[in-house]
């Protein structure tokens, strides 16, 4: 039989496809990590930057050879979950992962230690190549308490600030709507109902947005107790970590500072007026005098319905990277022909895409579910991006410094989006084609750059008004929410009065320890919009620099990384770049109107 060109080859991942082999292979990626352990256990403080560099060498060449191995048994489940062999061998990797990093966990706590007493290492030539890495650990040194506490905490939050979010999440996942659907009453979940928010009928939309949030409402004493009490622990937990701003925690994960994320803001609340000169164009588009909040991302009307095949998907994205620089253009061919994307629809499989990066082969694998759709075309471009940035950097960077953080991580991606609008612009050949491509990409601007920023405002509005010693109940904070809103909406949209509590349904705002999450994502959007207005500014120069951005993988800071580009992304100047593409955009459609 003929080998099926959708569906991934994962053989090339480990020696031999043998469960019994793969699972002694898993036992010895065990020992070997109680083998580091018994060596390195309590003598980390005492070691000198040449035995260092030794044990983070040691350290990445054990990630490189598991790495195979366990990328196997995950990619093999999430490709068929209904696999008797997918599931024990994802049942083994989980143990044994387990297990070995329980065993590994003292290497960054002594480590921290080791910084904290001799901070001199950071910049000892000898390691040179760990500097960044060592750097962003030593960042983490001081706020970093005892082990005991740090124990304890984790050992509380379990039962105690981490409950919410898991209440959140069964709320949303055990209750149920009723709404008229051609004539009948249907009950769907909530993952049932939200598919209606994108439907091409605009009752629906209507109609499953005032059900959700209406319920949503109903239990706001719960969201609101649920909120402070996330956000009055994290408040406290900052004291106790010394971190001197709610948002310090983020920043340090994420390898940034205040001053870039507030010009970064700042850019934002100054352009909403653009993001709203967009809504106004877009329910022209839609024969609207004005768009309601569930015309947002809907599609436009006489959006056509083009299909593609594998085979024109795989041409159309390709020949896109390839026209911006041929070996990276070949790299994606590649990705195709060793099947290492798999986009077959089957049951079992893991739902959405992703890209899984594999170090040790320099390469990635990619699983979508292709339906044949322009989305499923877009959805390819974004995540041979991702395998893209792990090519250049499986190349360039040992592991440790390929920890890419959520500002920079979608750069590859994004861009390749981007890449992709250009070339399906060039061949549209009707008006409503040339609508329906730039639609989708400034409809996903601005739900990223500026949707996500209201939930900046709001998250920093309600740490201040908790310092001001307000109380927060439901309706103070629907307020907070609706404020946040209107400064990045303006009149441009008619909101539905139930809308007020949208906050209540995300639940990153439930999850403790995970505070400001929401930034990186109007960071990563601005950051490559601004790359692409330099890459159509500088021309073919423009390609080397690229290369070298993704190629540097975490071995550099974002504010480096703007640096070496020629820009201070501390400042508006870099940021007022990226909105002038998204002007570029809308002035397309205008023209195309
Ligand atoms: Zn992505």
């Amino acid at each position: 039989m003929a080998k099926d060109e959708m569906v991934w080859d994962l053989s090339q991942l480990v020696e031999s496809t043998d469960p019994a082999s793969i699972q002694k292979k898993l036992e010895s990626m065990v020992s070997e990590a109680e083998k580091t352990r018994r060596t390195y256990h309590g003598k980390i403080k005492d070691l000198d930057a040449k035995d260092l560099l030794e044990l983070l060498e040691k350290k990445d060449d054990y990630l490189l050879k598991f790495e195979g191995t366990v990328k196997y048994c995950h990619l093999m489940y999430s490709a068929d979950s209904t696999n008797k062999i997918a599931r024990q061998l994802n049942d083994n990797v989980r143990m044994a992962s387990m297990k070995a990093r329980q065993a590994l966990a003292f290497i960054d706590i002594e480590l921290g230690k080791l910084l904290a007493e001799k901070p001199s290492l950071v910049t000892d030539p000898i390691l040179a190549e760990y500097k960044h890495y060592l750097e962003k650990m030593l960042r983490r040194v001081p706020h970093m308490l005892s082990e005991t506490e740090e124990r304890l905490i984790i050992m509380k939050d379990k039962n105690g600030i981490d409950a919410w979010e898991m209440l959140q999440s069964d709320w949303l996942s055990t209750r149920t709507f009723d709404i008229e659907l051609e004539g009948e009453t249907k009950t769907l979940s909530y993952g049932e109902i939200i598919g209606l928010y994108q439907s091409p009928n605009r009752n629906l939309r209507k109609q499953s947005n005032q059900i959700v949030y209406e319920n949503l409402g109903k239990d706001e004493i719960i969201w609101a107790s649920a909120l402070r009490a996330v956000c009055e622990d994290h408040l406290r937990m900052c004291k106790l970590r010394k971190h001197p701003t709610p948002m310090t925690q983020s920043l340090i994960a994420n390898d940034v500072d205040h001053k870039t994320i507030d010009s970064l803001m700042s850019t934002i609340e100054k352009h909403a007026s653009l993001y709203q000169r967009y809504l106004r164009l877009k329910a022209g588009l839609m024969g609207l005098g004005k768009l309601a909040n569930y015309d947002i991302v809907a599609p436009l009307p006489n959006t056509p319905d083009t299909n593609y095949t594998w085979k024109q998907s795989c041409r159309e994205v390709a020949d896109a990277y390839m026209e911006f620089d041929k070996e990276i253009g070949d790299w994606v061919k590649e990705m195709f022909e060793r099947r290492h994307i798999d986009g077959k629809v089957r049951k079992g499989k893991s739902s959405g895409a992703f890209c899984a990066s594999w170090l040790a082969g320099k390469s990635a694998y990619i699983l979508q579910s292709f339906h044949g759709k322009m989305g499923d075309v877009y959805t390819q471009a974004h995540e041979l991006g991702h395998a893209i940035h792990a090519y250049l950097g499986s190349r360039a960077q040992k592991p440790s410094n390929l920890e890419i953080g959520s500002c920079i991580a979608e750069t590859g991606s994004i861009f390749g989006e981007l890449l992709l609008t250009e070339r399906l612009l060039s061949k549209a050949k009707t008006k409503e084609e040339k609508q329906a491509i730039l639609a989708t990409v400034l409809d996903e601007f601005g739900m990223a750059a500026f949707q996500v920023s209201a939930r900046v405002f709001f998250e920093q509005s309600m740490y201040d008004e908790m310092k001001r010693g307000k109380f927060l109940d439901g309706d103070t904070i629907a307020k907070l929410w609706v404020k946040a809103r209107n400064k990045i909406y303006g009149e441009s949209v008619d909101w539905l009065n139930v809308m007020k509590w949208e906050w209540t349904m995300k639940s990153h705002y439930y999850l403790a320890n995970y505070r400001f999450y929401n930034y990186p994502y109007v960071f990563a959007q601005l950051f490559v919009f601004a790359l692409y207005q330099l890459y159509k500014e500088q021309g073919e120069s423009f390609v080397s620099k690229l290369r070298k951005l993704l190629a540097a993988g975490s071995s550099r800071s974002p504010r480096k990384l703007g640096a070496e580009l020629g820009f201070d992304i501390t400042e508006e100047k870099f940021w007022e770049k990226g909105m002038k593409q998204a002007e570029e955009f809308i002035d397309l459609l205008e023209e195309s109107l």
